[in-house]
């Protein structure tokens, strides 16, 4: 649908797969006779938290915000704003976030203070995505699927200007299409 677009495949749909299971195995382990609650990031991270919480050995509530991070469409400034907030309190529940992809770190920073804030038992973070070179602010991700250069992606929740996320892998995109 979007091959023409699409400059390389950087992860493909059965790394995905493969990846989401294995940090579903590591995260069941870990949480073993708990409940869950999956904050998902909207909207990049809905395909991530709903494999996610399916491969997920533990019982999980889920919980969506959305935040909107002031700056231009491909970077973020750290400002953060609520669009939508947590509909429950998360007083003394064990939080994991689901993020889609940590860039410069900003947004998650801001938002891990947030929630700590709100006395959960437990915050922790599970990324799909990561991309080591762009980090400004150092993040405690313990739950990484994959460390990638420092492109700009799309796919698999991952939008430019609200497309691609529907793709069911992740790649980059031709410059033409940025034009
Ligand atoms: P950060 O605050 O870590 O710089 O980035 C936060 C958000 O910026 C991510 O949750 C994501 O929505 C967006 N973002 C960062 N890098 C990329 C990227 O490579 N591709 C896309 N589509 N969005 C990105
Ligand atoms: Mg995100
Ligand atoms: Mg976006």
């Amino acid at each position: 649908m979007y091959e023409d677009e699409i400059e390389k495949t950087l992860i493909s749909q059965e790394e995905i797969a493969e990846k989401t299971r294995e940090l579903a195995e590591q995260i069941g382990a870990d949480y073993e006779g708990k409940e869950v609650l999956l904050v998902g990031v909207l909207k990049g991270a809905v395909m991530f938290m709903s494999d996610i919480a399916r491969a997920l050995p533990v019982p999980v509530h889920l919980e969506f915000m959305a935040v909107s991070s002031y700056g231009s469409s491909t970077s973020s400034s750290g400002v953060v704003r609520i669009l939508k907030d947590l509909d429950k309190d998360i007083t003394g529940r064990h939080v994991l976030v689901v993020e889609d992809i940590i860039d410069s770190g900003l947004t998650l920073s801001w938002l891990l203070k947030n929630l700590g804030a709100r006395n959960p038992a437990s915050v922790e973070v599970v990324t799909l995505l990561r991309k080591p070179d762009a980090i400004k602010v150092p993040v405690d991700v313990k739950y990484v699927g994959f460390d990638i250069p420092n492109e700009f992606v799309v796919g698999y929740g991952l939008d430019y200007a609200e497309r691609y996320r529907d793709m069911p892998y992740v790649g980059t995109l031709k410059p033409e299409v940025y034009s």
